[in-house]
């Protein structure tokens, strides 16, 4: 709508203008930006920075906001230092790194991948899936078997460090994740912490694109699968409207099919911060005790470019890159 009321606009601009110069129609038409903030990039976390300024190498290049998204959410999952996302992700109880990721274009088209082992870039898997199968959603063996199919190396993902943080954990083998936070630098809180990169852009055509990738919850049980890679839970765009993403406890933003949720707002009129904190009180009204003692955080772009997040505990913060404000991290509102 947002396009072909601007379209209308200069248009009518043109109308008035050709009868001056048709160059200086040409001109202002093809000046005109579509929001002035594009192209602009937002992913969820401090390491959302690192990753943003990745995808704006494309994006500040004119280049496709899905190429973006994807080249940016590999930075973290290439992270050794990194235990939430990617190679380095924390294994489930038995010992298995398995990997979620989810990818969404301007056209509506979708990948995924869900409790992946051995492959270190389940987003290039969940972009393949999109773009070399009739299907949506590989999971598992499958998931694995495909990515070797197309070249992808198969490796051993469990680090030292993660199987000694492993067996520590085994000890008491007790599922209780921490709520993840992080302070004003970007440092996560706490090692067991649990996030998950989900990012969006919009190019400077004005497309939307978007990428959510993790490990999902540290010490999970084995096949267990979060909203990460799920297109409407963990990820959603719309080129119509905006795009939306989660991080946190992901079956909490299942049962509510967040991302989508948070997008079906925009459509509304809400704007991304209005939508984001309508989809938190969704979950909190639902499960007000459960909801104290858990975290999720939504991240939300308009077609105009505009961002917002909002989550149920302090602490969560989203990071922006665009011409104006480079490595930006901006601390997230949030309901207590
Ligand atoms: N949402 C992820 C999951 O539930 C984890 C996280 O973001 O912390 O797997």
């Amino acid at each position: 709508m947002y396009n072909r009321r601007k379209f209308i606009k200069l248009s009518a601009a043109g109308a008035s203008l050709a009868v001056v110069s048709t160059d200086l129609l040409a001109k202002t038409v093809t000046a005109a930006p579509l929001a002035a903030g594009l192209p602009i990039v937002i992913s969820t976390w401090g390491f959302g920075i690192a990753a943003n300024q990745e995808a704006w190498k494309t994006l500040s290049k004119g280049g496709r906001a899905l190429d973006a998204v994807e080249a940016g959410v590999k930075i973290p999952e290439a992270d050794l230092t990194n235990h939430t996302v990617g190679r380095s992700g924390y294994p489930d109880r038995d010992g298995h790194v398995t990997l979620d990721a989810c990818i969404m274009d301007e056209k509506g088209n979708c990948g995924a991948v869900a409790a992946m082992e051995y492959i270190a870039h389940p987003i290039s898997i969940a972009r393949l899936v999109m773009e070399k199968t009739p299907h949506v959603f590989l999971v598992g063996e499958g998931a694995t078997q495909f990515a070797v199919e197309q070249g992808f190396k198969k490796e051993r993902l469990l680090l030292p460090s993660s199987e000694k943080a492993w067996k520590e954990w085994l000890k008491k083998a007790e599922y209780k994740p921490i709520i993840n936070i992080e302070d004003s630098k970007g440092i996560p809180g706490n090692q067991y912490n649990h996030d998950t990169i989900g990012m969006l852009a919009l190019d400077v055509k004005g497309n939307i694109s978007g990428a959510c990738t993790t490990s999902g919850m540290a010490f999970k049980m084995h096949g267990r699968v979060g909203d990460s890679p799920i297109i409407g839970a963990g990820l959603y765009v719309d080129n119509e409207v905006g795009g939306a993403t989660s991080t946190g406890v992901g079956e909490e933003v299942i049962r509510n099919v967040g991302s989508f949720l948070v997008v079906e707002l925009m459509r509304q009129g809400y704007t991304p911060e209005a939508a984001c904190k309508e989809a938190v009180q969704r979950i909190i009204k639902k499960k007000p005790d459960t909801a104290k003692e858990i975290q999720v955080g939504f991240l939300a772009i308009n077609k105009k470019g505009e961002y917002g997040a909002y989550a149920i505990q302090k602490g969560f913060s989203f990071a922006v890159c665009n011409k104006n404000k480079q490595d930006l991290l901006i601390k997230g509102k949030s309901f207590y």
